[in-house]
C-alpha cells in the first residue's frame, strides 16, 4: 500500500472525522529512536541535533506520522522551582523531594518567561530545530504537564492530595499560578513550532483520586488551558491516559482534547461512547508485546487494535504508552509492517 497523504493530512483528517488514505502510525518513541540511533540521551544536552537527527531517521525508517519534541511534561516543574533529576540514558524527572515544603512557600513561586528561565530555552530550541527538519508536512507534537500535574510535581504529590482534602482553598491558588506558567510555555511551544500539543497526566488516574477531585481540581484547569492553546494556534491536543481512567473518560474527551492515546483501555467501547468527539489511539501494549513479545505476537496484537479502532474512521494506530528503550528492532519492523500492509480503512469496513 503506497500513501496517498501526507502525514499531516492524515492527521488532521481523522482530527476532522474523514476517512484518510490510511489509519496513521504515532509512536512515542524518544528513548527507543535515541538508543537506535546509538546515542546517549545525555549527549542530547550539548548538541540537540544529535535528537533531532534521531527522530527523522526513526520516522522514516518505520514510516510514522510525527515526530515528538524530546523530553516528557517536567519542563515548567523546573522553571517554577522543581529540582530536576538528570540522567545519563533516560530522560529527566522532576524530585520528589518537594520545592514547597509549606504553603507559605507559594510565595517563592514566579511568573515563568520562557525565553529564560530552567531548559525552556533549550526546550524550545530543539523543538525550533525539529520542526525545521521535518518540515510542515510533518506533525510536531511538543509535550505540556497540566496544572494538576505540575502542582503535584512542586508541592509533591501525597501533600497535594492532601492539600485537596484539608487546604482546597490553597490548592486553587497553586492551581492557578500553574495555569498560567503552562500556558505562557504553551504559547511559546506553539511559536517554536509545534504544531500538536502533548499531555499526560499519571497523577490524576483513578489510582490516584476519586472522580470527583478530578472533577474539581483538575478537569477545569486543563480544559481552559488546552481551549486557550487551539485558539492561540494548536492543531490539535493530544492527552495520553496513562494507567485506570476508566470512570473519567467523559471528563477527559470534555477537555478540548482531540485525541485520547489510552493504555489498555477497551477501544471498541471507547469509540462507540466518545467517538464522535475524539480520535481513540492506541493500544498494543509496550512491555507485554512490544518489549517482551515476539515479532508474530506484536504483528497479531497490531491487526487485532486496527480491526476494533479502524471502522468508520477516528483512529490511530499506536502502542499504550512510550514504547521502551530497549524495545527490539524486529518488534518495531512487525508493527510497521503490520500497519503498511493492514493500515487501510476498506478492509475493516463492514459493508
Ligand atoms: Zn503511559
Amino acid at each position: 500500500m503506497n500513501d496517498e497523504m501526507t502525514s499531516m493530512e492524515r492527521l488532521m483528517a481523522v482530527c476532522h472525522a474523514e476517512i484518510p488514505d490510511r489509519v496513521p502510525f504515532i509512536l512515542c518513541s524518544r528513548e527507543f529512536g535515541l538508543k537506535h540511533a546509538g546515542i546517549l540521551y545525555a549527549r542530547c544536552y550539548e548538541d540537540p541535533d544529535l535528537y533531532v537527527h534521531s527522530q527523522i531517521q526513526l520516522r522514516k525508517e518505520f514510516n510514522l506520522d510525527s515526530v515528538w519534541d524530546i523530553w516528557c511534561t517536567p519542563a515548567v516543574d523546573e522553571a517554577l522551582g522543581g529540582r530536576m533529576i538528570i540522567n545519563e540514558d533516560d530522560p529527566p524527572y522532576i524530585d520528589s523531594d518537594p520545592f514547597l515544603k509549606k504553603v507559605s512557600d507559594i510565595a517563592r513561586l514566579k511568573p515563568v518567561n520562557p525565553q529564560k528561565d530552567g531548559r525552556l530555552p533549550y526546550l524550545l530550541d530543539v523543538v525550533g530545530r525539529l520542526k525545521k527538519a521535518a518540515g510542515s508536512d510533518v506533525p510536531l507534537l511538543g509535550w505540556i504537564s497540566q496544572p494538576f500535574r505540575t502542582a503535584c510535581m512542586l508541592r509533591g504529590q501525597t501533600y497535594l492530595y492532601r492539600d485537596l482534602l484539608q487546604n482546597p482553598k490553597f490548592a486553587k491558588e497553586l492551581l492557578d499560578i500553574c495555569y498560567e506558567a503552562l500556558l505562557t510555555y504553551g504559547k511559546a511551544l506553539i511559536d517554536a513550532g509545534a504544531d500538536v500539543v502533548a499531555t499526560s497526566n499519571p497523577v490524576a488516574n483513578m489510582d490516584c483520586i476519586s472522580r470527583k477531585h478530578y472533577q474539581e481540581f483538575s478537569h477545569p484547569y486543563t480544559k481552559k488551558l488546552f481551549g486557550e492553546l487551539k485558539k492561540y494556534g494548536a492543531k490539535a491536543v493530544l492527552y495520553h491516559t496513562c494507567g485506570c481512567w476508566d470512570d473519567r473518560f467523559d471528563l477527559v474527551c470534555d477537555e478540548n482534547v482531540d485525541i485520547v492515546h489510552v493504555d489498555k483501555a477497551n477501544i471498541l467501547e471507547l469509540k462507540e461512547k466518545y467517538g464522535h468527539k475524539v480520535v481513540t489511539m492506541g493500544n498494543v501494549k509496550t512491555v507485554a508485546t512490544l518489549l517482551q513479545g515476539t515479532p508474530e505476537q506484536v504483528r497479531e496484537e497490531t491487526l487485532d487494535c486496527l480491526q476494533q479502532g479502524a471502522p468508520g474512521g477516528r483512529f490511530i494506530i499506536s502502542a499504550d504508552c512510550a514504547v521502551a528503550r530497549d524495545t527490539s528492532t524486529e518488534n518495531m519492523r512487525a508493527m510497521a509492517e503490520a500497519v503498511k500492509q493492514y493500515g487501510d480503512y476498506q478492509r475493516w469496513t463492514v459493508a
